[in-house]
């Protein structure tokens, strides 16, 4: 899936904690750590960068091109070690570690024991994490194309997923019901800070409905995407995939989106 929906879907999932915890942690930061675990597990597609082989590719005697490395099946493949939820784990844990040590830099005078500062570190490493875990969810109902899914259970050499339920790119519907939620939810944030209305308590189910909200778009598409390896029918499917969102959608909306689209730089 794009990475614009991954970094909505980090802060939809972050703005549950983030109404919860308002008075706590500012809620901009954890909205910004949900957006980061959203599009973290993409770090992995850094091996299609025109520079990796004589960058990063050189520095660690790679023996594979960039190309070959983001299509293949090793651990720093794409859709392999960084799409599994050790990888979140792991990532959430080094996050939280370095934002400990820059706390401490910062208040080198008040020094503030480990388990105190757990209280605010903790929900930001949960927000990071799920932010991952988001990530790799939208992942799993695309095509399993050369990989098979993603390695979700790494150390497990199997993938999961790779169920073609949508297409690659271009899904608008499940990104506008994941934006509208989110939006809600941010504003809900904004209530708790100023009120003393928990808000965390309509935030949950906001983003129960949007998951509901995506999984009826995925089981209602008329195409089925799945294909394995190298698929000859790319254009003909991505054609397919933008002719459903014209019928999802109507011709007004799809129209402005596709507007969107092509405004934006990255894929989507
Ligand atoms: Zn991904």
């Amino acid at each position: 899936m794009d990475l614009l929906t991954h970094i909505i879907s980090g802060i939809a999932v972050s703005s549950v904690i983030a109404s919860a915890n308002s008075k706590i942690i500012p809620a901009p930061r954890i909205l910004a750590v949900g957006a980061l675990g959203g599009a973290f597990p993409d770090i992995d597609a850094i091996s299609l960068w025109s520079r990796f082989d004589a960058t990063i590719g050189k520095w660690f005697g790679l023996a594979h091109t960039g190309k070959e490395i983001y299509s293949g099946k090793f651990w720093y493949s794409h859709h392999g070690f960084f799409h599994s939820i050790a990888a979140a784990v792991m990532a959430g844990f080094l996050l939280g570690c370095l934002a400990y040590l820059y706390h401490r830099l910062r208040r080198r005078q008040q020094r503030e024991p480990f388990s105190r500062y757990l209280k605010t570190g903790l929900p930001v490493y949960l927000v990071f994490v799920s932010g991952c875990l988001a990530h790799v969810a939208g992942d799993l109902i695309t095509p399993a194309s050369v990989w098979g899914g993603v390695r979700l259970f790494w150390p497990y050499a199997g993938y999961a997923g790779g169920w073609g339920a949508v297409w690659w790119w271009n899904n608008y519907d499940m990104f506008l019901i994941i934006s509208a939620g989110t939006c809600l939810n941010i504003l809900l944030v904004a209530v708790a800070r100023h009120t003393r209305f928990r808000t965390g308590i309509i935030a949950f189910p906001v983003v129960l409905l949007i998951l509901v909200g995506v999984w009826r778009q995925a089981a209602t598409r008329q195409t089925d995407y799945a294909y394995t390896g190298n698929t000859g029918q790319y254009q003909q499917l991505e054609e397919k995939s933008k002719k459903e969102q014209q019928r999802i959608l109507g011709t007004k909306l799809y129209r402005a989106m596709d507007r969107f689209d092509h405004w934006l730089i990255i894929n989507f």
